[in-house]
This record gives C-alpha cells, structure tokens and sequence, in this order.
C-alpha cells in the first residue's frame, strides 16, 4: 500500500511548507517537490494542510466506573478516533486489587485484541501499590513499553502522598513519569457535606463542590513531592486558573511540572451546568467546567508553553439511561465523564487557530509533535521522513455542524453540539492506510477493525 500527497501544505510544530509526501509499507519514505512515484492512492492536497495525525493520550476505554462502564470499547473508540483525525490513542488501564502492572497492561490488550482501528498504548494506573508493584515499574518502563504512571489524588481508589514519593523517586530512575489527577480530596468531601446539609445536589452544585483551590492545592502538593525528589510529573485535565498558576510556579523554578488541558476546559464553563431539563449533567466531570477567566488562562498557558498537551479525557455514558437516571436527585452520583475523542481536532482548528488563539503550529505541537515526544512516541507525531504515516489530508476551509448523529463515539450526546466548526479532515491515514475520509456531509470510516496494533514506548527523555 502506497500513498502520494501532492502539493500540501506540511504543517511541523516550527512551521510550514508546501511538498509532496510519499508513503509506503507504514512509513513515510520520502518529501520533496514535484515527486513523481506510482502509488495506490495519489491525492491532491492542494490549498488542504498535510498535518501528522493527532494523538489522544487521555481515554478511558470500557472503564468501569461509578455503578457503570465508559461506553466506548476499544472498536467504537478507536473508530471515532479515526473519523476525527486521531491515530493513536493512549488509554489508561486501571489495575486492579491484587493485579500485577503486566497482569492490568494483558488484560487491556486482550480487550483490544481484534478490536482496534489505530495504533494504541496504554498507562497503567497505580492503584493497588504494594511494594512489588512499586519494584515493577523497571519493568513497565523499560521491557513493557509503558513508562508512564497515572495516579490518583481523589477516588476511593487514591493513592496517599507516600506512594506518589515512591513513585516519583522511582519513575525517576528509569525514565518514567508519573501523571497525576491533582484535586484535594477533604476539599470535595467537607463540600459535599456543606451542600448536602443545605439540599444543594442539583448538577450545578458538582462545579461548586470541586472548587477551584481543589485543584490547586493538589497542583502545589504534587509539586513539592517533584521538588523533593527530583523527579517530574505531568498534570492531567489541568482546568483552573489557579492551578496553571501553580503549574507555572513550579516551571519557573526549574521544577519539572507538566500539564495537559482538554477542549472542554478550554471552551465551555459552568454555566452549562445550568441547562433546562437536567441538561447539566452532560457536563458532570472532573474536574468540573470552570469560569471564562480559567478558559482564558489555559489558550494562555498553551501559548506559553506551561501546558504541553490537550487531550480529551474521553469517557463516554449516555445523557438518557445513565446521566438523568442515576443522579437525578444527587449530582455525586451522575457518572463523571464525556465524550470528546472525535471532536479533538476539529475544535482545537477550529475554535484555536481560526479565532487567534493559537498558532497552527502550536495546535501540531500539543496535539502531536509535542504529545509524542512527552510519551515516548518516537515514530509518531510529525511528518517527517522514517515517522509512521500517520497523516491528515486537513481541509481548513470545510464547515461542519457539529452533531451527535454525525459522530461515531459510542454515546447519545455530545457537548458541543450546534456549534459551527470551519476545517475538517479530508482523509485519515494510520501507518500509510486510509482509515477515515470526509464524504461530503460528514467523516465516515474506510479502515479496517483490527488493523490497529499495541505500541510500546520508550522512556521519557526530558521535553
Ligand atoms: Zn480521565
């Protein structure tokens, strides 16, 4: 299988330039003017972007999860990926009690197995830290190609802060790096109890339960732990103003805090929550929707380079059925999560780079370029000669109207939809073969389920 982009415009995280790209038997081989190759598939890409496939490395696949599961599996999942010019997909992969790392990793790639449509790996996340799991993470790092670590500082299933200084000393050895979802769990319970007393538990009252100052102590917390032992970490859904504050404190004294943020965080606010007809709960997540002025903050924080990545912290339940049933009368029980996969690219181009607010370089950068180098993705994540061809043929003057029944994520809403979008994807291509393409209306699926293949990764080599 053999591709030839004609006349695009390559977009790299430093700039851009109009070539021809050659692909063949998974890789880019080849990058220059007027190339003249037989290929299986000749495109012209004149007037579109040529960009490296985006890459999501916040998902959480058929995650079980407060009575329910994450209703995407890793077809549906993957498939949508591909329909919104996603290629590769790092999901977490929760251990469970008793479970070894590699028991978790094999149990999500016996998931996977058959069912993927582009390339993914995995973070497994540290939730049962016995010493022989924390002795473990050599292994992950450097045999099982997954150097990364989330943990948790909410959740019954949290880790204390001793466990994070074991992990952050010993990722720090080998190459590996921690990710931490940073929020102050007395916070939200002492909220909770406040807002219960007073009857507030309509979804609204989700926001106002999980404070800003949340997230910022859990930020400034997990900051000290990386000044103590001279380790990194990476922040994800970073949301709050507050604690990009304390993200970029720590930058500024050469402390190796990183940070991603998601659309959601970027776009809407918690006004949301207060939609007609139980609307809100859509937007139960968490960290929750934030105000304006966290919105603002965080395109500042991507312009500065204080957040790396944006990812989309995927986790889809159904508005009807799961959002409206098991919350209705309790916003602590509307299954926390929303969908977002498909809808990274679009939306970063869209509402970034059309509106100002970000360079088309930088969208490459925190969407790819830059989300590959912090996980290890070393064939992923550019144009480039020897990189997989993972590649969006970007159309960066087609409209489309945002709506769920144009989407392909396992899920019956979507949190933006209605909204005017301007450049979609016109093809897709994962290791040089067309997976999704533009049809006129909306994005449809020409891949082949199961053709997607587990990647391991290499160690964190500084960013
Ligand atoms: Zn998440």
């Amino acid at each position: 299988m053999s591709v030839l982009i004609k006349g695009g415009t390559i977009v790299t995280s430093t700039g851009r330039y109009i070539a021809d790209v050659y692909a063949d038997g998974h890789k880019i081989k080849t990058i220059g003017k007027d190339l003249d190759y037989p290929a299986d598939d000749i495109v012209d890409a004149s007037g579109k972007y040529v960009l490296p496939g985006a890459i999501d490395p916040h998902t959480h696949i058929s995650m079980p999860f407060m009575g329910t599961s994450a209703q995407d599996d890793y077809e549906t999942g993957t498939i949508a990926a591909a329909c919104g010019g996603v290629t590769t997909v790092v999901d977490f992969d929760l251990q469970q009690k008793g479970e070894s790392l590699l028991e978790a990793i094999e149990r999500k790639q016996s998931w996977a197995a058959g069912k993927v449509a582009v390339d993914y790996s995995l973070h497994p996340a540290v939730m049962d830290p016995r010493p022989e799991v924390i002795a473990e993470v050599k292994k992950a790092v450097l045999d099982y190609g997954t150097p990364s670590f989330k943990i948790f500082m909410v959740y019954d299933f949290r880790v204390d802060d001793a466990t994070m200084i074991k992990l952050l000393e010993e990722t720090k050895k080998y190459g590996g790096l921690v990710q931490v979802h940073a929020e102050n769990v007395y916070i939200i319970q002492h909220m909770n109890e406040l807002l219960e007393a007073q009857g507030k538990l309509s979804p609204y009252y989700h926001a106002v339960s999980r404070p800003n100052i949340a997230e910022e102590e859990a930020v400034a917390r997990a900051a000290k732990m990386v000044e103590l032992t001279g380790s990194r970490i990476y922040i994800v859904h970073l949301s709050s103003k507050e604690g990009l504050a304390k993200v970029k404190e720590a930058r500024d004294n050469g402390i190796d805090v990183f940070a991603e943020t998601c659309p959601q965080y970027l776009l809407l606010d918690e006004e949301r929550y207060n939609e007609p007809d139980f609307g809100g709960a859509k937007y139960v997540m968490s960290p929750p929707l934030r105000t304006k002025e966290s919105n603002e903050a965080l395109w500042g924080g991507l312009n500065s380079g204080d957040l790396q990545v944006v990812a989309t912290d995927h986790c889809p339940f159904d508005f009807k059925g799961k959002k409206d049933m098991f919350g209705k009368d309790d916003y602590k029980k509307i299954p926390n999560g929303a969908p977002g996969i498909e809808t990274l690219l679009m939306l970063l181009h869209s509402e970034g780079v059309v509106k100002g607010r970000i360079s088309l370089e930088r969208m490459v950068d925190v969407l790819s370029t830059g989300t590959a180098r912090m996980f290890g993705l070393k064939d992923k994540g550019e144009v480039a000669v020897g990189k997989d061809a993972d590649l969006v043929i970007f159309d960066p003057d087609q409209k489309f109207s945002i709506t769920q029944s144009k989407l392909h994520m396992n899920i019956d809403y979507t949190p933006f939809e209605g909204l005017e979008i301007s450049g979609m994807p016109m093809a897709v291509y994962s290791r040089g073969k067309r997976v999704a393409e533009w049809n006129g209306d909306q994005m449809t699926f020409v891949g082949q389920v199961g053709r997607g293949k587990f990647i391991k990764r290499e160690p964190f080599e500084g960013f």
